[in-house]
């Protein structure tokens, strides 16, 4: 046992060199460093760290083979319960889920489960899987998005003898994996590695195909699908209302991110899509959308970058890791602020934003105190270009192109405890149900709603 306190720390780019570059900002452990940490576990009896992980990974066990350096065998531990281990080994917010319960956080540092997870899933990325998979039970599942919750309720459901298609929107699957999270945290090959790896199951993966418009849910059903699962997450995005937010050079943080990532602006002109962004950049938002936006401006050039937020650095809700990186990498946080207004010249380009300065109320519906305006303290900030990274709300179109479909009034569709809907044989999940959250909630409702699909589909066969 290793009873250092702290873990073994990540080797990173230096801030000043990575700030112009779109590689990979955490270069991930040696072998050794990989099981100098693993001793560091305890191998509890009763694992709370397998408690705080949404798919329930049996982590002490993947973990004591990493002790005796068989990383595959580890690999294979992790793969049993999730699918896409070296995306969440990089993404998962593991401080606020199995690490937050990991009983070596009771004095000093939890044992460090994500890059561990990491480690072993890119030593195996490229061989192929032990897989225990189902013959074939000749039952059709169309799922609707190719995001994680899409991908992981797919390789479930092929694993169990399904024929499984996935229809996606865009060109390219994984969702906000390939169109959103930037290369320098999610390097897009491993996505494609672990996406291929879901296709070897046998899933197939038709892109270019919106459903609600190329082909509903009640044409899909009527095709000889016996069940559909959406996943379409949440990509409407929200607004701040303010005046000037319709002004040349201002992005959603969806466009911003989808332009730089899925249309590879940060390779022009290798690639003859660019995207215009000036020399200053406002982000508005302080989630991890918004640290996304705003470390990418960096890396295309930009002089100066601010991310405004209404609330202080306590209430911000992004992940300390990113905003710590954002911070050493140059981004200017103007807390306690707010936008009143976008300014615009007379061809209609931002010229600025005009901001007001907040103070912390009582506390509001959200659990956080709310902001409230400092009468006569408004500024304006000089910027070219502003990201609204407010946040997003569910597509509205498979709600209102599905029969008997019930959503919420801001466009969640509404599921039971297995994840199915009002409509017989049509289950949903992930950030289409919840609103937008985390990758490894999405992966846990789609593997739940597999299973439930899976008994449903059974019992139908044997009355
Ligand atoms: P998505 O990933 O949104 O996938 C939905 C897919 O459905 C998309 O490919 C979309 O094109 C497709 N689709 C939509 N409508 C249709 C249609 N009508 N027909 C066919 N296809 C359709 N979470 C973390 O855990 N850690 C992070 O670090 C993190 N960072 C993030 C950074 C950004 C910039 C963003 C936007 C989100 C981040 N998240 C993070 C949240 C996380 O990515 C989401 O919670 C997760 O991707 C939701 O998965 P999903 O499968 O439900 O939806
Ligand atoms: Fe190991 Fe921590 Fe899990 Fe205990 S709680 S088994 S120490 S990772």
């Amino acid at each position: 046992m290793n009873k250092r306190l702290t873990k073994n720390p990540m080797p990173s780019q230096e801030a000043e060199k990575r700030k112009k570059n779109f590689e990979e900002v955490a270069l991930g452990y040696t072998k050794e460093m990989a099981i100098d940490e693993s001793m560091r576990c305890l191998d509890c009896k009763n694992p709370r760290c397998v408690e705080g992980c949404p798919v329930a990974v049996n982590i002490p066990s993947f973990i004591n083979k990493i002790k005796q350096g068989d990383f595959v065998e580890a690999a294979n531990i992790i793969k049993e319960n999730n699918s896409l281990p070296a995306i969440c080994g990089r993404v998962c917010p593991q401080e606020s889920q199995c690490e937050a319960k990991c009983v070596r956080g009771l004095k000093g540092e939890a044992v460090a489960i994500g890059y561990l997870e990491r480690f072993v899933a890119d030593y195996t990325l490229n061989r192929e899987d032990k897989v225990i998979k189902e013959k074939s039970n000749g039952k059709k599942v169309a799922i609707v998005g190719s995001g994680p919750s899409g991908l992981t309720c797919a390789g479930e459901l092929a694993k169990r003898g399904y024929d499984v298609t996935i229809f996606e929107a865009l060109h390219t699957a994984g969702g906000v994996l390939v169109y959103g999270i930037p290369e320098f945290r999610l390097p897009k090959v491993l996505v494609e590695a672990e996406i291929a790896k879901i296709r070897a199951l046998g899933v197939k993966i038709i892109t270019n195909v919106v459903v609600g418009r190329s082909i509903s849910i009640d044409e899909l059903l009527k095709e000889g699908f016996q069940a559909v699962y959406v996943g379409t997450g949440a990509g409407l995005p929200k607004w701040q209302g303010v005046p000037g937010e319709d002004s040349l050079g201002v992005y959603s943080a969806n466009e911003f991110l989808t332009r730089i990532n899925l249309m590879k602006a940060y390779k022009f002109p290798e690639y003859d899509t660019p995207i215009r962004v000036g020399k200053r950049v406002a982000v508005l938002g302080g989630g991890n959308v918004a640290m996304d936006a705003a470390r990418s401006a960096l890396r295309l050039g930009v002089e100066e970058v601010y991310v405004i937020y209404r609330r202080g650095r306590k209430e911000m809700p992004a992940r300390v890791e990113e905003v710590e990186h954002a911070l050493e990498e140059g981004v200017q946080f103007e807390l306690l602020t707010n936008t009143v207004e976008i300014l615009a010249n007379k061809e209609g380009r931002v010229t600025g934003i005009k901001v007001v300065k907040m103070q912390l109320g009582e506390v509001d519906a959200s659990g956080r105190p709310s902001p409230v305006p400092i009468l006569g303290s408004e500024h304006i900030i000089p910027v070219d270009t502003v990201v609204v990274a407010i946040g997003n709300n569910p597509n509205p179109l498979i709600a209102q192109t599905t029969e008997g479909l019930k959503s919420e009034k801001w466009g969640g569709i509404i599921v039971d405890e297995k994840g199915m809907t009002s409509r017989e044989g049509v289950y949903a999940g992930g950030d289409v149900v919840s609103g937008a959250a985390t990758i490894i909630l999405a992966m846990g409702a789609g593997k739940k709603a597999a299973k439930a699909i899976d008994e449903s589909l059974r019992k139908k066969a044997r009355v």
